[in-house]
């Protein structure tokens, strides 16, 4: 039988998983979450960055579980779904958001830079969807958002191993929300164009580096992809996930939203 679209019920509070909540993205996501009164998970590699977001999650009043996690590591995985479990009892909302992005030209893609970035951003979302996913299914409510990109939907130079790491969480996305579609869990991917993040600041510095124009030209090129000429901030794209987290987005399930200014259109 089909799964019947959730009651809405705008009090209603959950517990969210959210990968790489350290900075960028994942931070601001997080800080959406929490400020919707959901319970937040936080995890991350470094101890420092999610720790201090667990305090600043605590002097909003909200309930927050730092642990430490790399998505890369199976056992990480378990091991902080495991503590998360035990003090929240359970997993509603995973935000599949660490990864990372590297360039270099198709011959000087090594092995290790393709193993890298199918690793952290494909394997990792699959990992964790599959650790938290049982138990959304058994309660009949769960929401998968994985942060995809823009570079999930269309080729672009110097970037094929993340290319295919993104086109591979999109298909993945796809997969899941057909197979999860009557069990009142939702799978949907967020696809950003460049975002005001460290990852970003850290990508012009490279490109700084390989090619000798300056800073300021560089973020101006990246703006300039977009009609908007601009950024997306990492707040934009928090709000499109707390969307999607929703109750009134029950129906919304195996799509891949672009973020972009509306520089790629389907
Ligand atoms: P960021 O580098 O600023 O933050 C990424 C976070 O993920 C960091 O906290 C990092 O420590 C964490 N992380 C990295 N490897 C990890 C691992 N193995 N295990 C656990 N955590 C790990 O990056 P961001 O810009 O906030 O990007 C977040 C996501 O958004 C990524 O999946 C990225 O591909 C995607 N994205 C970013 C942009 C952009 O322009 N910044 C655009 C489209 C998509």
């Amino acid at each position: 039988m089909a799964a019947k679209a959730s009651k809405v019920d705008k009090a209603s509070k959950r517990v969210a998983f959210v990968t790489g909540a350290g900075r960028g993205i994942g931070r601001a996501i997080a800080l959406a979450l929490a400020d919707k009164g959901h319970a937040l998970v936080v995890g991350a590699r470094s101890r420092d960055q999610i720790e201090s977001l667990a305090k600043e999650i605590q002097s909003m009043q909200g309930a927050v579980l730092p642990v430490l996690l790399d998505v890369t590591q199976e056992s990480s995985i378990t091991k902080a779904v495991s503590i998360a479990q035990k003090e929240f009892g359970q997993i509603d909302i995973l935000i599949n958001n660490a990864g990372t992005a590297k360039s270099a030209p198709i011959l000087k893609t090594e092995l290790s830079l393709w193993n890298e970035l199918i690793e952290l951003n494909l394997t990792g979302t699959f990992l964790c969807t599959k650790a938290v996913l049982g138990g959304m299914m058994e309660r009949g409510w769960g929401r998968v958002v994985n942060i995809a990109s823009v570079a999930g939907k269309v080729g672009a130079p110097y970037i094929s191993a993340y290319t295919a790491s993104k086109h591979g969480v999109i298909g993945l996305t796809r997969a899941l929300a057909a197979e999860l579609a009557e069990k009142g869990v939702t799978v949907n991917a967020i696809c950003p164009g460049y975002v005001n993040t460290p990852l970003t600041d850290k990508n012009i510095q490279n490109i700084v580096d390989r090619t000798g124009r300056s800073a300021k030209d560089t973020r101006s090129f990246l703006e300039g992809l977009s009609p908007q000429k601009r950024m997306i901030e990492p707040e934009e794209v928090a709000a499109l996930a707390l969307y999607l987290c929703s109750e009134e987005a029950s129906g919304i399930n195996g799509q891949a939203i672009n973020l972009d200014g509306g520089a790629v259109q389907s």
